[in-house]
């Protein structure tokens, strides 16, 4: 804590204000030119998807939900190679050339069709190019198409093709939410408790726990009082629902960017939320409270809070990461949002 003494330190008062109001600011002007070109990115895609969809008679809410599911992995993993055009699937050389193919680059369609690979031309330019976003979404679909174009089979088909039951479950969720919005750029979010509600939370990130054994605390905990509307802070997929004798009630959420949302020490759940449900920002899933550490039922054992967490999938494991940076900015987004209503 510094203490300010005398009036010839009020301009570095100044200084350190407007520096403060500066980088407040940025990140938020940050956000909005990113959500820009998304939106444009995301435009051409959805065209993509319903072209190729057109042709191959895959739905496109599952190719963009595939689609989907891969661009966040490749993002959170350094073994795959960047992601260059609109489309994120990856094939893999030997898959998409042919295992015993020499030229493992190949682009010509018959040479790749000789040695098994699964590379097609997708836009009849005779070359089968896995850079091209026509060539490589077309031939995606196309191995799932061989599976039927019900969401049963395309099952079988993605699962043919990922073997892990996870990426599955995860772009079947992805498919709904794009099936039932009718469009895929859905990158709103919402603060877990409404703002005009008494709370408080700070960086907890890492410290140790109480109860429990030796666990480090996997989370932000947000202090409200018994009953404050818990919202999701995503579109995203209801996982989990149910007891659990660290959380107490809680409810798991998987978002668009397969990360799993962790609500936990709820007072009681939204009713009629159940597994499978599809929920958006700001939507009711439940109440704060101070359920757990016990068997079920066990309540006021601590101050009632959410105990919120966020962990991320990357095709192979998942990993817990620190959901305060992005708390700050739901909620300085939302607040904005809300003064520009009024
Ligand atoms: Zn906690």
């Amino acid at each position: 804590m510094i203490v300010w003494k005398g009036a010839k330190n009020v301009r570095y008062i100044w200084l350190a204000v407007i520096s403060c109001l500066f980088f407040a600011a940025f990140p938020l002007n940050a956000l909005g030119a990113e959500t820009l070109d998304q939106k444009q990115a995301d435009e051409q895609r959805l065209l993509l998807y319903k072209k190729t969809a057109a042709v191959t008679n895959v739905p496109w809410h599952v190719l963009a939900a595939a689609d989907q599911y891969e661009r966040n992995v490749r993002r959170s993993r350094r073994d795959l190679s960047k992601q260059e055009g609109l489309i994120g699937i990856y094939i893999p050389a030997p898959l998409w050339a042919g295992p015993l193919n020499p030229l493992q680059e190949d682009t010509n369609p018959a040479r790749i069709d000789f040695f098994g690979g699964i590379g097609k031309d997708g836009n009849g330019d005779g070359v089968a190019s896995k850079t091209d976003d026509e060539d490589l979404l077309y031939t995606f679909a196309h191995v799932l198409g061989k599976y039927g174009s019900d969401m049963d089979n395309i099952k079988i088909g993605l699962w043919n093709f990922y073997h892990r039951d996870k990426t599955v479950g995860i772009i079947v969720g992805h498919h709904k939410i794009f099936k039932k919005y009718g469009h895929i750029h859905l990158t709103e979010h919402a603060f877990p408790v409404p703002l005009r509600s008494n709370y408080s939370y700070r960086s907890t990130w890492g410290d140790a726990r109480g109860w429990g054994g030796r666990r480090i605390h996997e989370g932000t905990d947000i202090f409200a009082n018994y009953g404050v509307p818990v919202r999701s802070t995503a579109y995203g997929v209801v996982e989990m629902k149910g007891w659990n004798r660290f959380g107490g009630w809680r409810v798991g959420i998987r978002d668009l960017n397969n990360t799993y949302h962790y609500y936990a020490h709820l007072n009681g759940f939204a009713d009629g939320l159940h597994p499978g449900q599809i929920v958006e920002p700001g939507q009711l899933i439940g109440s704060v409270g101070s359920s757990g550490y016990g068997p079920p039922g066990t309540s006021g054992k601590f101050p009632p809070h959410l105990h919120y967490g966020m962990y991320k999938d990357n095709g192979r494991t998942e990993w817990s990461f620190d959901p305060h940076p992005h708390l700050r900015l739901w909620e300085r987004a939302e607040r904005q949002k809300n003064r520009k209503k009024k």
